[in-house]
């Protein structure tokens, strides 16, 4: 059916379909509400989340030559994101499994942007982009309100669950909730400035670069944006395919070994 298979071709030449995996970076102001969005996207069917200081904090050897960054948020340069994306994509240091992967709050910036479709370029992926837009209002509200448990997850950022009898305390282990350390005033204020200064050139160079770019009103109740936000993660991952060759060297090794163990 000709007609079919044109209008194939212009939709994924419209979406600029990767034969590989699809790289969702969740990005928006602190606050917005991203690491909430990203656990509900990536907790029912195990979706890998990428974090760059995860990465660089589980294998710091990567970045052993570097001197330490005098950045006052503790931001890598250029040189050292492109080592952290080469080793996670390239040499597969990172499982991505064979699905789509969330990268969580990354780019920050144009320049990291440009080096992670690089990146993807070279693996056979695809980036997208989910971006959280929120008032300031908002982000005021939401930065107050959360809380962190430092016993369940002494180096996390995502947001714990208060006790239904005391709101003070960790619903899953009763230990007393802190403020993340980021979200003094201070300290928040710098990273909102920084976002709202770099996502311009970050929305500018995704549509050059034809990214699929998605927004999604994180002013909503928090249940309406996981809804908005899990429809936008659909349409953003809806290019990778589970059947498509996995450019990926460790997951193919893997499925070879699989098929070693399964022949008779
Ligand atoms: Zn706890």
């Amino acid at each position: 059916m000709p007609g079919v298979i044109a209008s194939l071709t212009l939709r994924a030449q419209r979406m600029r379909c990767a034969e590989g995996p699809v790289l969702v970076a969740v990005i928006g102001p602190p606050g917005a509400g991203k690491s909430t969005v990203v656990s509900h996207l990536t907790k029912p069917g195990g979706v890998p989340v990428f974090r760059l200081r995860e990465m660089i904090r589980s294998h710091p050897q990567l970045l052993a030559d570097f001197a330490p960054s005098p950045d006052p948020l503790g931001w890598v340069g250029l040189q050292a994101v492109w080592r952290v994306l080469h080793a996670a994509f390239v040499d597969g240091l990172f499982d991505v499994g064979r699905g789509p992967v969330v990268l969580d709050n990354f780019p920050g910036t144009a320049g990291q942007l440009e080096l992670l479709a690089e990146i993807a370029d070279a693996v056979g992926a695809q980036v997208a982009l989910l971006e959280l837009r929120a008032s300031a209002t908002t982000l005021v509200l939401r930065v107050a309100q959360r809380r962190v448990c430092l016993a369940c997850s002494p180096d996390s950022h995502a947001p714990a669950v208060a006790s239904e009898t005391d709101s003070k305390r960790c619903a899953s282990c009763g230990a007393t909730l802190s403020r993340r350390f980021s979200d003094v005033p201070r300290l928040h204020g710098l990273r909102l400035a920084r976002y709202s200064a770099n996502l311009p050139e970050i929305t500018e160079l995704a549509a050059e670069r034809g990214i699929p770019h998605q927004r999604v009103d994180a002013d909503l109740a928090m249940p309406d944006v996981l809804a908005a936000a899990k429809r936008a993660f659909s349409l953003l991952s809806a290019c990778a395919s589970t059947d498509s060759t996995d450019p990926f060297g460790a997951d193919r090794d893997r499925r070879r070994l699989a098929d070693a163990d399964a022949a008779p």
